[in-house]
């Protein structure tokens, strides 16, 4: 099961799932006439509560937890409280039933708490657990919050609150699981806190059966139901190995022998911004100003764009930022950019500047946006178009960009015409950056939407590595920007094949800086004429990895 891997490490055991919320009773409910038997079954349910809370907390002292003992020796006291008790009784003898005149018990030191500052507000959440654990006991259902165990368990969820894992023994969580939740969300802030393995926004998560054995890798985002011992000492290793690797992989990126290959992020907006500099990015190698405006009926306003172009150009005042125009069109479309008609392939249709040239006010004012947002900033702002195909159009947006003011323009490469025709693109252009994604789309007709031609799909391909050759000896700066980049592998052979540097998405930045560092230029060189020489991505791949011995290092 894939996932977004959040906090690396590995963690195997059996799944624990946090039992959703406990429904109120409703308003009204009454019992079947048996006043004492309903009161006895409501105060036996709230004693339980209380003995259960005690012991959780012996349990905790005994581990060295005292805080926490403290914590769940008060929430015993509540649960205990004899005010609170008389309030369940007098709703019962008015008809209620057990369940309800909990609830409403509850509800009236609820509102004196809420009212009585903001400490005691917060004690609020600890009342309704007590609260919910004892209507649970009443109803049968499963007692909610963190589960017990009597052995470390992989915590899974819908996604984990606050209160959730305010409680949590790190030695009895081996891992965290949710089916949402991204690489901001607390479960990842706490897991990384605590150094937990974690994997997030996995589907299907808590469909896990209950006590299933599964291993979580962090770093992968991956989750596999009952793996086998080998399984998980494969994993175990890897992951010693790459944290010991990860450990020292630090500063901008260089092959062992120093030759310079600055290690840039992707980004899609603003809220990039903090992983790419989390992860060491040397600036933004592309940044999708798309994504900012998929799902828009009209044309965002130039404010609103240079506000968001802004805020990611100074993230990086001593680096670069290489803007993307908008590639609507294709798998991406814009609603305020429509297609000019029904097109029977859109990957081959009017998409990237193809569709820009037919509004080329949204392209002026896009280019004029960025010239603001960059006044005055220290960053290097550069700027390209995508779905390049021949010089003529490069020449169009360099002069589209010298009107607007932009000082850097470049084009992607990835239309096979592009790179086969590359020094024509480079007379008109400062650099360029290639799109492995849809490189390999175009080279192997294969359209990177169809999951059937995956095998396809491959920058491993060796006619997609032949391709990047002379686009990366046109006389220009040529990055690599597509998914290939983030391959530890290939990205020294990218290197190797003369690419002067690589963005990715910014969790694999780590990884590539550490297989970078721990290699020559002439075994990438040497790692890039072997791929090339080989007749399938697969043969590439193994061929490859002879001359890039120690990314066994690294685990890889
Ligand atoms: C690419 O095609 O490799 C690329 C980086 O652009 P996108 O994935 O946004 O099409
Ligand atoms: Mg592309």
């Amino acid at each position: 099961m894939q996932g977004a891997g959040v906090s690396p490490g590995v963690g195997t055991g059996p799944v624990r799932t946090i039992a959703g919320a406990v429904p109120e009773p409703p308003a009204g409910s009454r019992h079947g006439g048996d006043a004492g038997a309903e009161r006895d079954s409501a105060l036996a349910a709230l004693e339980a509560v209380a003995a259960d809370l005690e012991e959780r907390g012996e349990r905790a002292a005994a581990a060295g937890n005292t805080d926490g003992r403290d914590v769940l020796n008060a929430q015993a006291l509540m649960a205990r409280d004899p005010g609170l008790a008389d309030g369940v009784r007098a709703a019962i003898g008015e008809g209620t039933s057990a369940a309800r005149a909990v609830f409403e018990a509850f509800g009236v030191y609820r509102a004196m708490l809420a009212g009585a500052g903001e400490y005691m507000a917060a004690r609020v959440t600890d009342l309704d657990d007590i609260r919910d654990r004892a209507i649970a006991r009443l109803l049968g259902l499963p007692v909610p919050g963190v589960p017990e165990s009597d052995e470390p368990f992989v915590l899974v969820a819908r996604d984990l609150a606050p209160a959730d894992t305010a409680v949590l023994d790190p030695a009895q969580v081996v891992a965290f699981v949710t089916e949402e939740g991204g690489p901001t969300s607390h479960t990842a802030i706490l897991a990384r806190t605590m150094g937990v393995p974690a994997v997030v926004a996995l589907p299907g998560a808590t469909s896990l059966a209950e006590g299933t054995r599964v291993l979580v890798d962090g770093a992968a985002g991956t989750v596999l139901p009952d793996p086998s011992e080998a399984e998980v000492a494969a994993a175990r290793a890897t992951a010693a190995a790459r944290a010991s690797a990860l450990g020292e992989s630090t500063g901008p990126g260089a092959t062992r022998d120093g030759h310079r290959v600055p290690l840039l992020a992707n980004v899609g907006g603003p809220k990039d911004v903090e992983a790419a500099l989390a992860n060491g990015a040397e600036g933004v190698g592309l940044y999708r100003t798309e994504f900012l405006f998929l799902d828009r009926a009209a044309p965002p306003s130039d404010e609103e764009q240079e506000e968001a172009y802004r805020t990611v150009l100074a993230a990086f005042p001593e680096g670069r930022v290489v803007v993307r125009t908008l590639d609507a069109g294709a798998d991406k479309p814009l609603a305020f950019l429509p297609a000019p008609g029904e097109e029977p392939n859109p990957a081959l249709g009017e998409r990237g500047l193809r569709m820009m040239r037919r509004h080329p006010d949204v392209l002026a004012s896009q280019l004029a946006a960025l010239t603001r947002a960059a006044a005055g900033l220290s960053v290097e702002l550069q700027v390209m178009a995508p779905m390049v195909t021949d010089a003529e159009e490069a020449a169009y947006f360099a002069a589209a960009c010298r009107e607007a003011g932009v000082e850097h323009p470049g084009v992607m490469v990835e239309v096979p015409a592009a790179a086969l025709r590359a020094r024509d693109l480079a007379a008109e252009v400062e650099f360029f950056s290639i799109g492995t994604n849809d490189l390999t789309q175009y080279a192997c007709a294969a359209d990177r939407q169809v999951g059937g031609l995956a095998h396809l799909q491959d920058p491993w391909q060796p006619a997609v590595l032949d391709l990047v050759v002379p686009a990366a000896g046109a006389g220009v700066p040529c990055g690599v920007c597509g998914e290939a980049a983030g391959d530890p592998a290939l990205a020294c052979v990218l290197v190797g094949l003369g690419v002067t540097s690589l963005s990715m998405s910014a969790p694999s930045l780590p990884l590539v800086r550490a297989a970078l560092v721990r290699h020559t230029l002439e075994e990438c060189r040497a790692a890039a004429a072997a791929a090339r020489a080989a007749r399938s991505a697969g043969q590439a791949r193994e061929a490859a990895r002879a001359h890039l011995p120690r990314l066994a290092d690294l685990g890889l």
